[in-house]
């Protein structure tokens, strides 16, 4: 049975919901929860959010090992410095690959763990464009309406790169 948030403005939303639709206020919300079985879950999603073995491969095209990192672009023509972006077209399994990648401009974009925490930006726009990319890297489609028993089997069947105890 999935874990349903009693209060606040996600009331009704089930933690994997939270996690997908607003990261920052879960990550609010992990602290303040008290009901234990609650709490519990919040922790093992944040656990997944942050361990999870991606679906999508490096891409580089001679590589097909999973992507752990990201790279993301900040800056752009109308705000530099100010923009988060990236797309699968920047997601790497080390940092070699993405060294040796000649179409990424190195002076304007960072490598990050491929990690929800990584989509964190100033604007709720620019966090929710990353999110989507980095959970679909964990097997959840971008426009696919899923149940809230359907993401909580997805969490509870994610392959992890550390196990949760
Ligand atoms: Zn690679």
């Amino acid at each position: 049975m999935p874990e349903i948030m009693p209060f606040g403005k996600y009331s009704g939303s089930s933690v994997e919901q939270i996690v997908l639709r607003d990261y920052k206020y879960f990550t609010w919300a992990i602290d303040v929860v008290a009901k234990r079985s609650l709490k519990e879950r919040f922790e093992f999603v944040e656990h997944v959010v942050s361990n999870f073995v991606s679906v999508k491969n490096c891409c580089r095209r001679e590589c097909d090992k999973p992507a752990n990192f990201i790279s993301i672009y900040y800056g752009s023509m109308y705000n530099p410095g100010d923009t988060r972006v990236s797309s699968f077209d920047f997601i790497y399994c080390s940092d070699d690959c993405f060294k040796n990648d000649g179409k990424v401009s190195f002076e304007k974009a960072n490598l990050e763990p491929l990690a929800f925490r990584t989509a964190l930006s100033q604007t709720k726009i620019e966090t929710n464009e990353l999110i989507k990319i980095i959970a679909e890297c964990m097997g959840i489609e971008r426009n696919k309406r899923n149940s809230k028993e359907r993401l909580e089997e997805i969490f509870n069947n994610c392959q992890l790169k550390v196990p949760y105890f």
